[in-house]
């Protein structure tokens, strides 16, 4: 509550995404924000309430990748995967970001700014698609952004605008210990993803490079902490890096900590970027990890990747846009 006292009504009416229905009760009175509120949700955006613009879209197949400008001329993008009833949606948290993983792109060009709770929000009504699932894999690691992030939750899933179910959401991270203990705490039933890559703390210091300080056994305890206190599964995004990740020894320490656990491990196929070391596994590889790791015991799906072909697969969403902005 104590935040509320420091909006005015000119906030409210100038970045109305950024805003709950309860909140702007409070500032604005709720015949004026019953109507704001239907105006924003129940039909097509406003340009006057708008503080980012659709800059292009790429198509491939079912895969749409979307580049919005921000007010300050940053770009940021984000991926819609149409699936046969509506779409999931693959949001941006951050412009850029500071976790650096060497399979990514977005990070590349290190951090810019964190993404508000509006332009969070404004980048899924801007799609005016019917959209079932939200997912937090965009650019950015969402739980580096906490407070916008989760804000961004209440508003899409407020009951008097998209009423967003909130376990059609989910939210992957790298994981930072404190961020999800927090997580764990807040009344919230999303689905979490942690990406987990690595099984020994100098791999993953090396696939991971500034979540160096985080104790790979604390970022795997929390998360399990995590699935029993929401009696949820937890996915663990595993990207098989041939020669890196894939020894007999990985495969042991993952069934130690997830056998019998409310686990599934997702294994991910990497997408080219333009780090030249990594090099794209053989698919016969990954299938025999995927098979030792199901006859130790876990629950391993494989995921396939959308989109290579406009680089907005996992990893490739970049800041093509941003390096010409500077
Ligand atoms: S994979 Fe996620 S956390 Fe890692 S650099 Fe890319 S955006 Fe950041």
């Amino acid at each position: 509550m104590k935040y509320l006292h420091r909006h005015t009504p000119d906030d409210i009416r100038s970045v109305p995404y950024g805003f709950t229905y309860k909140e702007m009760v409070e500032v604005i009175g709720e015949s004026e924000a019953r109507s704001l509120y239907s105006s924003l949700y129940k039909h097509s955006p406003k340009k006057e309430y708008l503080t980012m613009s659709l800059k292009t879209v790429y198509k491939d197949g079912n895969t749409e990748k979307y580049v919005f400008e921000l007010l300050d001329g940053k770009c940021i993008e984000m991926v819609f995967i149409k699936r046969q009833d509506g779409g999931t949606v693959c949001v941006s948290t951050q412009v850029g970001c500071s976790v650096g993983c060497i399979f990514c792109e977005s990070g590349r060009n290190g951090f810019v700014r964190n993404l508000t709770p509006s332009e969070i929000v404004q980048q899924v009504i801007l799609l005016r698609r019917k959209v079932n699932r939200i997912v937090f894999m965009g650019m950015g690691e969402p739980l580096f952004n906490y407070s916008n992030f989760i804000k961004a939750i209440h508003i899409l899933r407020d009951r008097n605008g998209l009423n967003f179910p909130t376990d059609g959401i989910t939210v992957s991270t790298v994981g930072p210990v404190e961020q999800l203990k927090k997580l764990r705490e807040e009344h919230l039933k999303i689905q979490l993803t942690i990406s987990l890559h690595a099984t020994t703390q100098a791999t993953r210091n090396r696939i991971i490079p500034n979540m160096h300080r985080y104790d790979i056994n604390d970022v795997v305890n929390e998360a399990l902490s995590h699935a029993k206190r929401h009696n949820r599964k937890v996915v663990f995004a595993y990207l098989f890096l041939q020669g890196i990740n894939d020894k007999p020894s990985d495969v042991r320490q993952l069934a130690r900590w997830f056998r019998g656990k409310n686990v599934m491990l997702n294994l991910l196929e990497y997408n080219p970027t333009s780090n030249t070391q990594i090099k794209k596994p053989a698919k016969q590889e990954m299938t025999s990890f995927k098979q030792q790791l199901e006859r130790a015991g876990l629950e391993v799906t494989m995921r396939i990747s959308h989109g290579r072909n406009i680089k907005a697969a996992c990893g490739q969403l970049a800041n093509k846009y941003n390096e010409k902005n500077k």
